[in-house]
């Protein structure tokens, strides 16, 4: 892949196994991106976890996110990517105070590592609010990381995947991803990392885009594809992918079926609507730690058929109805 043009049809792509659970049984969702490109969208007959399958390698998503993801981006959007720093820094500052407030509770003192961690907002309104969390970012961009620096807040500029091999982390008392799972090549990767690196009873904390939300809302598969995600989630596969690795749930938010005034409270209050919030803690495996996600296939498939996801759009999300209920003052 050149630095110049990104041509998605030429580059050569690999098959995977399941992320999840490693196998090679899929029923294939969605055969185009939300900007018309020949991707395709698969969901594993095991686990329920969907995935891109075949994608580009992973030196080619290093390249893509160097020289083109901000032109994708924008092809996706049809806006320009978000580049001002101080208003992403703002919008993150009040999503740590968000997740302070209402998850407060599950934060420990100590080591507070946020992966992905952009400039640093996030891990900022949380330090406002909890003082003695001591906060370290992770982030591979030179601009975001060099901002977040200049606000106070310690990151190390690197990709996640080669930070992990360099740095001996353990005992972390709480470890945060905030709407970058679906960027991560081994999110399952990540989330047994952060099992290996939190100290027994240490906290994971997840926002992460709710796939069949978006999806149903569109009214089209197609349109909650876009490649930057090589992983999409649903609640139960969000919550099946962490407890398979060894954490119990103690607090999911689930924005999908809330109501509008719902919704704008959220927002309101600072975080992204549409999305997974989840709470983990690590526990001392004990026994067999097997897969947690028996009977979700037969579930979630039915959730991804074309009509199924239509209906769901004409009944619950396309306009005309929205104006109706409004008249008729159903929520
Ligand atoms: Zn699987």
């Amino acid at each position: 892949m050149g630095s110049k043009v990104f041509d998605y049809n030429s580059i050569e792509k690999e098959s995977l196994s399941c992320n999840l659970c490693g196998q090679d049984d899929f029923s294939v969702i969605a055969v185009r991106s939300k900007n018309d490109l020949p991707v395709r969208t698969v969901m594993c007959k095991n686990c329920s976890l969907i995935y891109i399958n075949p994608r580009m390698t992973s030196e080619d998503y290093d390249k893509y996110y160097k020289y083109h993801y901000r032109q994708d981006r924008n092809s996706i959007k049809s806006s320009t990517y978000d580049t001002d720093l101080e208003r992403n820094f703002s919008f993150a500052l009040k999503f740590g105070h968000a997740m302070a407030e209402t998850m407060g509770q599950f934060f420990t003192k100590g080591l507070t590592i946020d992966i992905g961690s952009s400039t640093g907002g996030v891990l900022h309104g949380l330090k406002e609010k909890l003082p003695d969390l001591d906060v370290l970012g992770v982030e591979p961009s030179i601009d975001e990381s060099n901002f977040a620096q200049s606000k106070g807040v310690k990151t190390n500029n690197a990709i996640f995947e080669e930070w992990k091999n360099s740095e001996d982390i353990k005992e972390a008392s709480n470890i945060i991803c905030v709407q970058s799972l679906n960027h991560l090549l081994d999110p399952k990767g990540f989330i047994d990392w952060s099992y290996d690196n939190l100290k027994n009873e240490g906290h994971l904390f997840l926002a992460v885009k709710n796939f069949r939300h978006q999806v149903r809302r569109a009214g089209k598969i197609s349109s909650g594809v876009q490649i930057d995600h090589p992983y999409m989630f649903t609640p139960e596969s969000l919550r099946c992918m962490v407890e398979s690795c060894g954490f119990e749930v103690r607090y999911i938010d689930v924005d999908e079926g809330k109501s509008l005034i719902e919704l704008s409270k959220i927002k309101k209050r600072g975080f992204s609507v549409h999305h997974i919030r989840l709470v983990a803690v690590k526990k001392r495996r004990e026994g067999e730690s097997g897969l947690k996600c028996s009977g979700l296939y037969r579930k979630e498939r039915s959730n991804f058929y074309p009509i199924t996801v239509k209906l769901y759009y004409l009944l619950k999300y396309s306009k005309k109805l929205e104006i109706l209920r409004k008249i008729l003052h159903i929520k």
